[in-house]
Parts: C-alpha cells; structure tokens; sequence
C-alpha cells in the first residue's frame, strides 16, 4: 500500500495526538499519568477493533495480522517534564506557521500515534497482514527503559523491527556503554578539602566547586591563572579556604568533544598549582589517567572501529569530601572491541592508585547487518517517500532500540536540519515532515504485512 493513503486520515491522527499529549505522562517514579497514556493509546486500539494486552502497568502491544512470525514499531508514550519557556502550551498539539509544537510530539507519543493510525489504514483497506504486526508501547522510556524488560520477560522478541524514536536514516550500529564508578576508601589530600562537579554520568560536567586549604602565596598564584582566562573560572575567596567555582560547557557523554569538562580542567589546574599528592590519590587518578584525554588513551583502551567509531571517556561526576572520594565515568566502546578487556585495564589502572572499580551500569552494543531484511524493508520504505536511499549511521548515543536484541533498529522521526528540540522547550517538527515520516511509517508497516 502506498504510503499516501496515511494522509486521509490526518486530521483524526491529529486529534488523537492532541489527546495524548494532553495527558501529562512525565516519567518519575510513583507517577501514574504515563499508565494513563498507555491505557488511552491502548483504548484507541482496541476501539478500531484490534487485538491489544497490557504488561504490567509500564508497556502493552496492538496487534494485527496472522502467522507466526512477529514485526513490530516500538515507540513510548512517556515524556520528560516540560519546562519553562515554551512559545506555545507545551501539553497540546499546537500547529502555527508550518510547524506542529507540543512536549511528545516527536519523542514519543506522535510516531506511536502515527504507527496505530497506518495499522488501521491497513485494517480499513481491508489487508489481513502475513505476519502478526505489534505496535508494542512503553511508558518508561524516559526513566531507564525497564518497560522493555519487563514487556520481554514475557513476550517473544519479535523478528524485526523499528523503533521511530531517532532520526532518519537507519541507525544500525550502537556503541556499547559502560558506566563505571571509581573510588577511594576516604580522601587522602592534604590540600584540597572539597571537590564536586557534574549531576549525571553521562553528560559533561559544566560546572565545578572546590574548597581549598592553601597558603597566600598559592592562592595569589591561583588568582592570576583566573585572571588569565577571564569567564572560565569564577575565584570566590573566604576567610576559612578558597572556594573555586569554575564553568565548563555541557554536552552529551556520547558527544564529549562538545563540551568543556570543567572536572577535569579544574584537578588540572589544582594539579599543576599544588602537585598530585595534595589533592589525593583519586585526582591524581584523573589527572594521571584520562587527564583531558577523551578516547581513554592513557588509560590503555584507546580502540576504534570502521562501523562505529572511537571510543569515548567521558568523567560525569566527581564527588569528595569527608564521606564520598569517587569519580563516575562513561564509556562507549565500538561495537567490535571487547568490553571484559576494557574494563580489566581500568581496573588495573584504578589499583595502582589504590582505588576500586565497579561496574554500574552496562548496555551491550547494538548490531544490525545492513543487508538484514529489516534494513532492507525501510531502505525501500524510505526511498519510495523520499527518493533517495537513506544513510545508513551509528551512534553513541543510546536509542530505545537497543532494547530490541539486535532484531531492529531507530529509524525516523527527526530530519536532518529540522531542529526538533526534544528533551527541550517548543519541541517540533514542521508539518511537512510529520507527514514524510507518516508516510515512511505507512510504506514500512506495510511492507512488513506482505
Ligand atoms: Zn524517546
């Protein structure tokens, strides 16, 4: 079926979206609005007559078709929380100037949506699909994607899919993450009392506070470093110690060469004023190890791969003082490289210092073949929409497909040079996209029920 066919339904999408963003689904823990999207999604569905089932209070699936094998679109209906500053009502569908606005519209709820509305077009032209088609819907997404763990302790995997939850193209490879803490029984310095920078692991730290104990003539010494670069670091002297407050610039762990670690800038300058030792083992640690260094060359796992890139350090968060001395690191290693390996050299390094290793968090890398039939199915749907094949990419960052066991990948529904802002005020797309991605969606479900 073409993919034009979507767009006779417009203007019932349209409503239906409204209504979904209108539920105010932000994901925190204890919340049950993004359960009340869920089930609004959920009714929808079974109102056009389809098959759905509800997992828990998290994720559920609609499902249409017959056989037994299973393709799937995995989008969310939960959001982060809105924010100030939108130019328009962030919880409605708002349409202006050739642009759609309103918090989900493009992360999640408007390709979850538009995937229910390409399988009623199906049902409605009367296509009985081969395989049974799942839109399968999570309502955690936003909060660490244990819906999908929870959906697949009891549901088969399914044999292909796409989650249209990133951007066109096709990304097909995903870089492993590891989120790794590394401590010190207690602060051993002797001059730095305090030290704290970052709130999350995996973005770069844009500010840092430090509380220093040291003499006039080193404090005089460290004012004339600040007054050399006028903005970085703001210098705020008291009576009992010097506070330093320095600003960075903040940035994505999975895109660490964006920002300005302000962590790690500032233990290199205390390093280079007071030597290694007064700060203690775990800034000498950082300073020593990974330093300013962003591909972990230091730390002796530098590697990179043709598919996906280099790998990546990135120091998230550094906490010492009387009761914590640790540093909290993200690693995205390419897709190829071994990951026992990686960590057996960090934690090697991290002993030599006298410190300690754990693992905290690791997501696996994702892989799909492109000549998978999956990729296969949305290149074609892609190129009938668009007229041209669609780059096949990899990523750092980490897409709701990973969640999918290497069966499906991201694909849609930002453009490349439409500022969509998701995660920020006015998200959007323009109009004329959302109805490109309609279609694209149209033309893959479609393929996939033949
Ligand atoms: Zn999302």
């Amino acid at each position: 079926m073409k993919g034009e066919v979507i767009l006779d339904y417009m203007e019932e999408l349209k409503h239906d979206l409204n209504e979904l963003i209108s539920i105010r689904s932000v994901s925190c823990e204890g919340s049950d609005e993004p359960e009340k999207a869920l089930d609004y999604i959920l009714k929808r569905a079974a109102d056009f007559g389809f098959t759905v089932k509800k997992i828990g209070n998290i994720a559920g699936h609609i499902e249409y078709g017959e056989g037994d094998e299973i393709a799937a679109v995995l989008a969310h209906v939960d959001v982060v929380p809105a924010g100030e500053g939108w130019s328009v009502p962030p919880f409605q569908l708002t349409e202006k100037d050739g642009r759609m606005y309103g918090r989900g519209l493009v992360d999640d709820k408007g390709p979850a949506m538009t995937a229910l509305y390409c399988l009623k077009a199906l049902k409605d032209n009367g296509i009985v699909p081969k395989r049974k088609i799942r839109i399968i819907i999570g309502a955690a997404e936003e909060i660490g994607m244990h819906d999908m763990e929870e959906y697949f302790k009891s549901e088969k995997m399914p044999d292909m899919a796409f989650t249209p939850d990133s951007e066109y193209g096709i990304c097909i490879k995903e870089k492993g993450i590891m989120h790794l803490e590394v401590s010190a029984p207690s602060h051993d310095g002797t001059v730095l009392t305090e030290f704290h920078s970052g709130s999350a692991i995996n973005a770069v730290p844009s500010k840092a506070y430090a509380l220093v104990d040291c003499t006039e003539s080193e404090d005089n010494q460290l004012r004339r470093f600040a007054d050399a670069k006028p903005g970085e670091y703001d210098f705020i002297f008291t009576q009992d110690g010097l506070h330093i407050e320095a600003k960075g610039k903040a940035a994505h762990a999975s895109t660490p060469e964006l920002g300005l670690n302000i962590a790690t800038n500032l233990i290199k300058i205390l390093a280079a004023n007071f030597g290694e030792f007064a700060l203690g083992s775990l800034c000498s640690f950082i300073d020593d190890a990974i330093g300013l260094e962003l591909d972990g060359y230091s730390l002796g796992i530098a590697c990179s791969d043709e598919e996906s890139g280099k790998l990546t350090v990135n120091v998230g968060r550094v906490d010492i003082d009387e009761s914590v001395c640790r540093v909290l690191l993200d690693i995205r290693y390419p897709v190829s490289a071994d990951s026992g390996g990686i960590l057996r050299r960090i934690r090697q390094r991290a002993a030599i210092d006298g410190l300690k290793t754990k693992l905290i968090g690791h997501e696996l890398p994702l892989s799909v073949s492109e000549d998978a039939p999956v990729i296969k199915i949305l290149s074609k749907a892609y190129e009938n929409v668009m007229g041209e094949r669609p780059d096949l990419y990899s990523t750092g960052g980490g897409t709701y497909a990973r969640t999918l066991g290497n069966c499906g990948v991201a694909f849609g529904p930002g453009f490349k040079g439409d500022e969509t802002h998701i995660h920020d005020v006015d998200e959007s797309i323009s109009s004329e996209h959302f109805r490109q991605h309609s279609m694209i969606c149209m033309e893959a479900i479609s393929a996939f029920s033949i």
